[in-house]
């Protein structure tokens, strides 16, 4: 037990793994090869986007957008206040039954083809400026986060115009009007993608707030909005924080709110939303387990287990954060975790060598480090990578944790962070209770080489996705969202399409969205009918 409080406890005072540092220096002696920042240019201040326009807030209110890998400031943005969201919201309204409610389906998919491809001619400026606002590696933004942002506007361009057939045997379906939509800061683009394409393709209009911390390249996608002659007013983007999500979420000009964040901020929302009318989906938090078998091939789920942990510093909602290891396998696999550990390269996100870059924010890795903290005081053994930090900007090692109790606050809470804990199991039966012992529901992972039991372990984790032998593999053909604390509602495939539809013959007053004809779509993940 520690004597001091967690609050205390920096780090570097935390136990490194012991006799695995001499083999990272050798490994980790290497050139850096940076990124080069010169294709992005930033802007000394941010307007808010409304309306086709820049604008600024009312009263000039900004706020710092801040560079994780310095903790230097790199632009000011705008602070949108209750008046700009209602001016946001007015745009998107008019915008929606002025031009894009009525548009041909076919006009909808060419737009979002054009958004698409632009994303992909812009792609690398889109990664450069992604690492550098947010701190993820550029690898990542490069390999991960801008192509898929291109194959999300892809995939919903072509639906754009299916829209009947996907959803026939009545009435065709009809987009709900305004949606309100609130994102995070682990993806930014991605998410900003994730949620306007498939509201345009039904024909929506979006009032979009991006994450403060990470503004950047959704401001970034307004350029593109206006190259693909996108009409002014379809998509709006309000900067700030919780007042302004605040003020968009519960704004009772929207008929859809889609949020993504914290099961404490999506809470929030489901009671200020819960007399609207407005539908609403969310996309929270999680704690997923992550099951390895002893027949599993243990190099390939070692590998699964670090990308399912340690990518993009483990700021990932179903990030496999809760290892459960099958007893017999525990020592030889926590041995190769390790030395694979160790290897992981920490630093600066724009050189390409990198594999964690930096923490999102300093409230984020104060969180992190009070965590780890709770968890060396609950008496989990922590190891940590050897690795030299940066000794500017907002970094934390690669962590594993073992001896961890199941009902510890670092087997429970969410740590957003490039932090691993791992508990043992005997039997199946064992591995399910464990995994299912969290009040979350994202996401989980399976390893073996036993196809009947990756079957009879998906019918029976509470998740809403199931990875076996992979993890962490995201497609915009797949539905993908949480069941319990994690949210309800799908983004991606035909079922996120459900979520900015309604459907049925048209009622009297604004559009307020309806029942699915015949009840929820199988796995649609609309459990409330299923309870
Ligand atoms: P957060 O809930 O603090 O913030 C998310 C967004 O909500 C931000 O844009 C923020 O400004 C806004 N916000 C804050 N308070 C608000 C309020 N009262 N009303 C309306 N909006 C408000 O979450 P975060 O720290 O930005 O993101 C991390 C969380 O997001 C983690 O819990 C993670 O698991 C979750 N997440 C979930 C998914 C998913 O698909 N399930 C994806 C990414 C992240």
């Amino acid at each position: 037990m520690s004597d001091l409080e967690p609050s205390e406890i920096e780090p570097s005072e935390l136990e490194p793994s012991a006799g695995l540092s001499a083999a990272a220096a050798t490994f980790s002696a290497y050139a850096p090869a940076p990124e080069s920042r010169s294709i992005v240019s930033i802007r000394d201040r941010y307007g808010l986007w409304i309306d086709g326009e820049s604008t600024d807030a009312e009263g000039g209110a900004t706020f710092a957008s801040i560079e994780p890998a310095t903790g230097d400031v790199i632009a000011r943005i705008a602070d949108a206040s209750a008046a700009d969201v209602d001016r946001a919201v007015l745009a998107a309204r008019t915008a929606y039954e002025t031009t894009w409610r009525d548009l041909s389906p076919s006009a909808r998919g060419r737009h979002l083809f054009r958004i698409a491809r632009l994303i992909q001619e812009r792609a690398r400026e889109f990664a450069v400026l992604e690492s550098i606002d947010g701190g993820k590696p550029i690898r990542e933004s490069r390999d991960v986060d801008v192509p898929l942002a291109a194959a999300h506007f892809f995939h919903h361009a072509g639906w754009a115009d299916k829209l009947d057939w996907a959803f026939g045997g009545g009435e065709s379906p009809r987009p709900l009007g305004v949606a309100a939509q609130i994102i995070p800061w682990n993806f930014p683009l991605l998410m900003a993608s994730w949620k306007i394409a498939p509201a345009l393709a039904c024909g929506n209009t979006v009032v979009l707030k991006p994450a403060e911390t990470t503004s950047l390249t959704a401001l970034l996608l307004t350029e593109i909005l206006t190259e693909a002659d996108l009409p002014p007013g379809v998509v709006n983007i309000v900067t700030g924080g919780a007042a302004t999500g605040a003020a968009l979420a519960t704004h009772r000009g929207v008929d859809k709110v889609a949020f993504t964040g914290s099961t404490e901020v999506g809470r929030t929302i489901r009671r200020a939303t819960a007399m609207t009318g407005a539908r609403l989906t969310l996309e929270l938090g999680g704690k997923s387990a992550h099951v390895v078998f002893d027949d599993a091939p243990i190099d390939q789920a070692v590998e699964g287990v670090v990308r399912g942990i340690w990518f993009n510093q483990g700021h990932v909602c179903c990030a496999g954060s809760r290892l459960l290891l099958q007893e017999s396998i525990a020592e030889e696999f926590l041995e190769k975790l390790r030395r694979r550990m160790e290897l992981l390269r920490v630093g600066d996100p724009l050189d390409n060598n990198t594999d964690i870059g930096a923490v999102n924010s300093e409230e984020q890795l104060a969180r992190i480090r009070e965590l780890c903290a709770v968890g060396v005081a609950e008496g989990a053994e922590l190891v940590q990578s050897g690795c030299e930090l940066p000794d500017r900007g907002w970094f934390f090692p690669p962590s594993l944790f073992t001896g961890v109790d199941t009902s510890s606050r670092i087997a429970v809470e969410e740590i957003f962070g490039p932090v691993l804990v791992s508990m043992t199991f005997r039997t199946p039966e064992e591995a399910i209770a464990k995994a299912n012992a969290t009040p979350y529901g994202l996401a989980a992972g399976v390893w073996t080489a036993n196809g009947a039991r990756i079957l009879w372990m998906a019918q029976r984790l509470r998740a809403g996705v199931v990875w076996a032998n992979t993890y962490n593999q995201f497609d915009p053909t797949s539905p993908f969202g949480g069941m319990r604390e994690s949210g309800f509602g799908r983004e991606g495939g035909r079922h996120g399409l459900e979520a900015y539809l309604q459907f049925g013959p048209p009622r009297g007053g604004p559009p307020r969205g309806g029942p699915v004809p015949g009840g929820p779509l199988p796995g649609s993940g609309d459990r409330r009918a299923l309870r």
